[in-house]
């Protein structure tokens, strides 16, 4: 199996794309717009039980969106629902206004750390030059503004030293800084994330949030899934909660209050935090 396919998708070639799903009808097509990523009805089985159940979610073009909902809310899902990594049993996507097959090279995805073997030789570089694949073609011929624009990607996440390691080799922080490099070389508007700040250090968050709020700054659009309430009025400006279903959606301080949490997380979140969180709503 070759290097492209056994690290984690990055342009969605080679996965199903199911968005001629029959289920799509035209009207629910037509408020869809132009919006970085659109999602209408969108139903996803593992089995028999819906991990994601007839959700719609609607990203604001150069917004920075968090989705947050406790675990096994069916977070990872959408993201791959959405790249059509998964199959959808139900509902439509569109990325900037056209289904996925015209769109995908306007994604970056990065998944979350724990999925990807981390055990398969390859070299820094060599990740950050899959974030090429597309523009380098079959021959994967580099030239020296490609070689400039690794470097480039290396150098904003702080990485350009490590450019000849072993990813085995490197921590977990600067395995994600390396996976968000990747995505930076693909140069796309809309940035999926999948728990990017998950077991990295101190310095590597500090690092990838000043990256994507630089993102934000150029126009482009972040969605990330992010696990840390504590952290979500700082780094974002939208919020998407869910629990298989959505529980709520909009900006920071229409969507992320007390109310809502209650509802996704039910008892399970400490009234300790809940005082430390900058909720909306009151
Ligand atoms: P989150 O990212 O919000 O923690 P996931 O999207 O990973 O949640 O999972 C949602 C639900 O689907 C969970 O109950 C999980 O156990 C289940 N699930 C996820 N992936 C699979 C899979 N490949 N096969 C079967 N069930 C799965
Ligand atoms: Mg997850």
């Amino acid at each position: 199996m070759s290097m492209i396919q056994r690290l984690p998708f990055i342009n969605g070639r080679g996965s199903r794309d199911m968005s001629s799903n029959p289920v799509a009808s035209a009207s629910s097509m037509a408020d869809l717009s132009d919006k970085p990523l659109a999602v209408r009805g969108l139903t996803v089985t593992y089995g028999q039980k819906p991990a994601v159940f007839s959700l719609d979610m609607t990203v604001e073009d150069g917004s920075m969106t968090a989705i947050i909902g406790p675990n096994g809310a069916g977070k990872s899902t959408t993201l791959k629902a959405v790249l059509g990594i998964i199959p959808r049993l139900s509902g439509v996507v569109t990325v900037y206004g056209q289904p996925l097959a015209k769109s995908r090279h306007r994604i970056a995805y990065v998944p979350q750390r724990a999925s990807v073997d981390w055990d398969f030789p390859t070299r820094v570089i060599d990740v950050v030059q899959m974030g090429l694949t597309r523009e380098l073609g079959l021959l994967r011929r580099v030239n020296a503004d490609h070689r400039r624009r690794i470097n480039d990607c290396l150098d904003r996440v702080g990485m350009r030293d490590f450019a000849d390691r072993q990813i085995g080799q490197l921590s977990g922080g600067q395995q994600q800084r390396v996976f968000l490099a990747r995505a930076l070389a693909q140069g796309a508007d809309l940035y999926l994330l999948d728990e990017p700040f998950a077991g990295v250090d101190a310095a590597t968050e500090r690092a990838i949030i000043d990256v994507l709020k630089t993102l934000k700054a150029e126009g482009r659009t972040v969605v990330a899934v992010h696990h840390d309430l504590t952290t979500v009025c700082d780094y974002f400006d939208h919020v998407m909660m869910i629990n298989v279903h959505k529980v709520a959606e909009g900006t920071v301080a229409e969507a992320f209050t007390e109310k809502h949490l209650q509802q996704a997380y039910g008892g399970r979140l400490e009234a300790t935090l809940m005082d430390q969180l900058q909720l909306g709503g009151h």
